[in-house]
């Protein structure tokens, strides 16, 4: 495998091109907004950098990474000679289904469509195509660079050989992985999104002030990170486009909060915007 494409230059599909070029593969990023692809250009050369000063990576491989990567609006350009491709847009089905249907006219009949969903189901993504065996989901974590899982979610016809292939990607990408059979929200999310929305419940009712509740997930619980901080890191409008989906498939335990709903919105989508549980320069 050679050749990676990732469709979507936002958050995450900026991360997965920057470890994916790190690890050697010849990466196309594609957006449909240009903006987001210079934003994306900008991030992942200025991690890079850091990476370098901070000792974690050798002089040299952040230029010779960057170098991998390419930019463009063109999804036939990012996919057409790609071995994987991993798609990282918005959390919507009908975006994902739109994007896979023209990766499968579009790609050779070898390469592995991948989804970064948080949620969603990779047997309906993939039954859209003509080559449900070859899709796949691989959820990465934010920000990725540093963050060392991959959830690898098996559709209900993936192939023994497509899993491998996403394993094989994954690991080639110094990540851990763990193999997931469908479920709404896999492992993580499913886990995650309750804990954020009990949070915000929480916050919503007067029960501490949202530095206190993070404070004590954090001192007490042993998070790494408040589940607000966390909430605000992922985007609020991707957590409450996850807490819908949950909430459609898993029933009512996974209402979204209404201070989500009402923050979103209000424009305040987390640390993208410079505004949400808390406030960012
Ligand atoms: P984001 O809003 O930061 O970026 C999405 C990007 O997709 C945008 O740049 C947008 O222009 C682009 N896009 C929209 N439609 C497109 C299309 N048809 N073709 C190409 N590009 C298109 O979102 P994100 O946070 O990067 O999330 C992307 C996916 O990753 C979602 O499925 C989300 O659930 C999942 N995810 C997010 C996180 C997180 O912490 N943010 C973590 C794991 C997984």
């Amino acid at each position: 495998m050679k050749n990676v494409a990732v469709i979507g230059g936002g958050i995450m599909g900026r991360g997965i091109a920057y470890s994916s070029a790190l690890a050697g593969f010849q990466v196309h990023l594609q957006d449909i907004n240009s903006d987001a692809l210079n934003t994306a250009k900008e991030y992942i050369e200025k991690e890079l950098k850091k990476s370098v000063e901070r000792g974690f990576l050798q002089p040299g491989e952040d230029v010779a990474s960057a170098n991998r990567i390419s930019y463009t609006t063109s999804i036939e350009e990012a996919a057409a000679q790609a071995d994987l491709v991993i798609e990282a847009v918005l959390e919507r089905m009908d975006i994902k289904v739109e994007v896979f249907k023209k990766l499968d006219a579009i790609c050779a009949e070898h390469t592995v469509l991948a989804t970064n969903t948080s949620t969603m189901s990779p047997t309906e993504i993939g039954a859209q195509t003509s080559r449900p065996d070859k899709c796949i989901a691989m959820h990465f974590f934010n920000p990725v660079h540093k963050m060392k899982l991959v959830e690898i979610v098996r559709g209900l016809d993936t192939s023994d050989e497509t899993y491998a292939i996403a394993k094989h990607a994954a690991e080639t990408m110094r990540k851990e992985v763990v193999e997931v059979n469908e479920f709404p929200g896999f492992v993580t999310s499913r886990m995650n999104c309750l804990i954020g929305n009990e949070a915000m419940n929480m916050l919503m009712e007067g029960v501490a002030s949202a530095e206190d509740i993070d404070k004590a997930m954090k001192l007490g619980l042993n998070h790494p990170m408040g589940p607000l901080e966390l909430a605000d890191l992922v985007g609020l409008d991707t957590r409450l486009r996850n807490m819908e989906y949950l909430y459609q498939t898993l029933g009512e335990k996974y209402r979204p909060c209404p201070l989500l709903i009402k923050y979103v919105k209000a424009g305040r989508l987390g640390k993208k915007s410079g505004n949400g549980f808390y406030k960012y320069e």
